[in-house]
């Protein structure tokens, strides 16, 4: 397994929609292998193999002890609506409030051409949403009204987080709170 660099907005390839895969053996395994190496070293919770540079619609998901890969996935089933913050590895150092869709159920196939099924919700479904528009060559950014509505973020040891959760529930939203960084996907 090896850590592969993740491309950074700007970089077109963000932007191809993966291609179908219909090719299941080795050089897949060896894709999705670095493609988790590569998510777990940023660290992250998702990774999309355009952002490896791969135009394939394929990604993996990394929530709790729960590890996703996921082939042509797609969206079968929505339900209800939550606005929570945002960031994505591709676009590093930024956050935002993005309204995504509460719980989703997707079905997909793994890394063997299996059928798959996978229901989330909270952080997992937000992230499998994030994993899937990045498929399609969309970035959460796209969501934003304007690129003012990106909040700088801090990473690492100067965070207060445990300080934070109590007043994070009605502080009010935009750059001028500090705000905790959010999962990476
Ligand atoms: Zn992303």
């Amino acid at each position: 397994m090896s850590v592969r660099p993740i491309l950074l907005l700007g970089d077109p390839r963000l932007r191809i929609r993966g291609e179908v895969v219909t090719s299941f053996a080795r050089p897949l395994h060896v894709l999705l292998d670095d493609m988790i190496a590569t998510m777990r070293d940023a660290p992250g919770v998702g990774l999309a193999a355009p952002q490896v540079g791969e135009p394939l619609a394929a990604c993996v998901v990394e929530v709790g002890d729960r590890l996703l890969e996921l082939m042509n996935p797609k969206i079968v089933k929505s339900t209800g609506d939550d606005r929570d913050l945002e960031g994505c590895l591709s676009v590093p150092g930024y956050a935002a409030y993005v309204t995504r869709r509460e719980r989703v159920w997707v079905v997909a196939q793994d890394r063997r051409g299996r059928r798959i099924k996978v229901a989330g919700s909270g952080l997992l479904g937000r992230a499998l949403q994030h994993e899937l528009d990045h498929l399609q060559g969309k970035l959460y950014i796209d969501y934003l009204d304007s690129l003012d509505d990106l909040i700088p973020v801090g990473r690492g040891d100067d965070e207060e987080e445990d300080a934070g959760d109590a007043e994070a529930a009605d502080a009010p939203k935009g750059r001028a709170r500090r705000v905790k960084t959010p999962a990476l996907a």
